[in-house]
């Protein structure tokens, strides 16, 4: 197998190859068909958050089965299938028992703490992969399984809001703002200033309105969901929702927050941090999207350009999601 590895803190991903492993009990191995690059595998890269290394990123794997462990039960070689960031959880904390395994005291996560999908071949717990919509391509259905899947738990938490507002517009917001348009929510997009044509995306996706982070949008939010890695958004965000409101930071890493007035805060404003994913959290958005007619924008990359893939991420450069493509098996 093939694969671009970390192999530490702030060194740039090098090409590796070794045989291809074999599932162990409970394990799929997965022929990787694309893998989306994310904000994360950047804090990864840059050593921002714990991960082990050397690491092979990637928590959007979208593949097939190429073999199964002992044990495994549910799927099919050759069924395609999704890996997200979840890789495993101990089941018997009290997070888990009581149903947030997100916040488990001893997870796995994919790409971080076990080798992820920027490779040929990977492999998964089976229990945490999921069966992907038949409609949506391996490189569209590679960005859902963390823009996608932690955007809807972001927007699960927003509660019942009417208008909901998103600040970074990349690739979770571009599918967080269909969904919340299917659901007859009111979007406003916040980008970079000056980022006309991420503003043109946005309102062509269906925002009502799109600006730049420290304007002031056309009427207070219920929410806002925020997608870019800069604390200073959140002090800003605050002061853009009503009472009530809630101010929801979707990232896992983020420069800090400065500190504001306590009346911004005042009238019962909430400000919450989004952590992984649940199973649950899967299930529910795959089933919502696939009876929706979701455009997933994507930009790809030959798996050995991860490094450019990731640079182009971090400059703002790419429209909707980067998606890495491995080479095509010869054998
Ligand atoms: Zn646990
Ligand atoms: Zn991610």
């Amino acid at each position: 197998m093939v694969a671009m590895q970390i192999p530490a803190p702030g060194a740039a991903l090098r090409r590796i190859e070794r045989p291809i492993p074999d599932p162990g009990p409970g394990e799929l191995l997965i022929e990787v068909a694309a893998c989306g690059v994310c904000r994360t595998d950047l804090h990864v890269l840059d050593g921002e958050i714990s991960a082990h290394y050397p690491i092979i990123p990637g928590h959007e794997i979208v593949g097939r089965v190429a073999a199964r462990g002992t044990d495994v039960e549910g799927f099919a070689i050759g069924q395609r299938v999704g890996v997200p960031w979840l890789g495993h959880t101990c089941d018997i904390c009290s997070y888990c028992r009581a149903g947030r395994e997100n916040l488990c005291d001893a997870p796995l996560f994919t790409g971080a703490t076990r080798d992820g999908g920027y490779a040929s071949h990977a492999i998964a717990d089976a229990r945490y992969c999921f069966d992907l919509p038949d409609c949506f391509s391996d490189v569209e259905a590679a960005p859902l399984l963390c823009a996608g899947l932690i955007g809807w738990r972001a927007l699960r938490l927003a509660g019942p809001a009417n208008v909901i507002g998103l600040y970074g517009f990349g690739a979770a917001a571009h599918i967080l703002a269909q969904v919340a348009r299917h659901q007859q929510r009111t979007v406003y997009a916040f980008t970079r200033y000056g980022d006309t044509a991420g503003q043109d995306f946005a309102r062509s996706l269906g925002c009502a309105w799109a600006g730049g982070s420290s304007e002031k949008p056309p009427a207070l939010l219920d929410a806002a969901l925020i997608f870019a890695p800069a604390g200073e958004l959140v002090p800003r965000a605050l002061r853009s929702v009503k009472k009530g409101g809630r101010v929801i930071c979707a990232g896992i890493h983020m420069s800090d927050i400065p500190s504001f007035p306590y009346a911004d805060l005042w009238e019962e404003r909430q400000i919450l941090s989004v952590a992984n994913l649940t199973r649950e959290d899967g299930t529910s958005f795959f089933e919502l999207i696939g009876g929706m007619e979701l455009h997933i924008v994507t930009q790809s990359f030959p798996l050995d350009q991860a490094n450019q893939a990731l640079q182009s991420l971090r400059e703002g450069k790419v429209k909707g999601a980067a998606v890495l493509v491995p080479p095509i098996p010869t054998a």
